[in-house]
């Protein structure tokens, strides 16, 4: 971290700022120019509030050359990280294939549609139990109930699962649960992260709608902060002017999330774009630029679905979709240590 002053500093109050950064374990270089005087600071500033310091009245500017963000930082963790979900995996040049309905409605639908994503290649599936709904009069989900009937199409057909949790208070109903999706509302949820760093599980944390790829990285650090390595990133679109699309899927956070960080990178079509027929060319696209995987929303009957079912496909138009996936994957972009190749 690099702290610029303003000209002819005051001395006491440089005094007590050299102090108090001393006291932050932090050994300071100073040099002396024309105009300024520039402090280097050597050592963990990742506790250092910076606002504090550009507030500080003998204070120019203040410049980070180090991330806020360790364990997720690829810089601290050359290798690329793989978790391992039963069968199936994240990351490791593995493809996640995550597929199932927005919310589990009853057993059937779960069940019908667990079976046919299997079939079609999917290696997750996907329901949403307790829902984060705009309005308090939509569908708010099975809750409980939903996670029993996701387990039993865990149970019927072998695939590992992946769903939201909204609340700590629901964390201990996401014992059997293989991965625990953080969404994009709660990516700033920094209690539940906390807690979710105390579980071994693997957590799907989802870029928060108005959010950057440092603030998504932060929250994954919170996780691993708290000793839970297994984390994986999810870009799902994110709010712009632009409002022909439900979001703007933001694909450009592919490499680069790559270059910042080591966890993989899913990329969720279906909340990107809100519209159906928009999913596979951004699932393809998604595809060739090198994501770790794809996490799409699959539905019995769409026009019925209790919640997104304009972006939901049917299992046929999924199955077309896995198979334009796999033909794709070959000439997908690679990355070595985070560097496209
Ligand atoms: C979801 O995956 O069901 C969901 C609610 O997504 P997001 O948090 O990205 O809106
Ligand atoms: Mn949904």
């Amino acid at each position: 971290m690099i702290i610029i002053l303003k000209k002819d500093p005051e001395p006491k109050q440089l005094e007590n700022l050299k102090a108090w950064l001393t006291g932050q374990k932090l050994t300071i270089h100073e040099s002396r120019g024309e105009s300024h005087t520039i402090l280097g600071l050597v050592g963990d500033t990742t506790a250092v509030d910076i606002d504090l310091l550009r507030a500080l009245d003998i204070v120019e500017d203040v410049k980070r050359v180090q991330e806020p963000y360790k364990n997720a930082n690829r810089k601290f963790h050359e290798e690329d990280t793989v978790i391992a979900v039963g069968p199936a995996q994240l990351g490791g040049g593995v493809f996640a294939l995550i597929a199932g309905p927005c919310s589990v409605e009853s057993e059937a639908q779960i069940c019908g549609v667990a079976r046919s994503v299997k079939q079609a290649g999917a290696t997750m599936l996907r329901g949403g139990a307790f829902k984060p709904r705009a309005s308090p009069y939509s569908f708010q989900g099975l809750r409980g109930e939903g996670l029993t009937l996701l387990l039993e199409a865990k149970k019927q057909t072998g695939l590992p699962v992946v769903t939201e949790i909204m609340d700590l208070s629901q964390l201990e109903l996401f014992a059997d649960v293989d991965v625990i999706q953080v969404g994009a509302r709660n990516m700033q949820n920094f209690e539940l992260l906390k807690e979710l760093g105390h579980t071994g599980k693997p957590i799907l944390i989802k870029r928060g709608l108005a959010n950057t790829l440092e603030e998504l990285l932060m929250s994954a650090e919170y996780v691993m902060a708290g000793g839970n390595p297994n984390v994986a990133l999810c870009e799902r679109g994110i709010r712009t002017f632009e409002t022909a699309a439900r979001n703007t899927l933001d694909l450009s956070a592919i490499p680069l999330l790559k270059r910042m960080s080591h966890l993989p990178v899913i990329v969720d079509p279906s909340h990107a774009t809100g519209i159906a027929s928009l999913v596979k060319p951004m699932a393809l696209a998604a595809t060739a630029a090198g994501a770790d995987g794809l996490m799409i929303e699959v539905h019995n009957d769409p026009s019925h679905a209790l919640s997104d079912g304009a972006q939901s496909l049917t299992p046929e138009a999924f199955a077309d979709v896995a198979a334009a996936v796999r033909a794709v994957l070959p000439f997908a972009c690679r990355y070595d240590h985070g560097k496209a190749v």
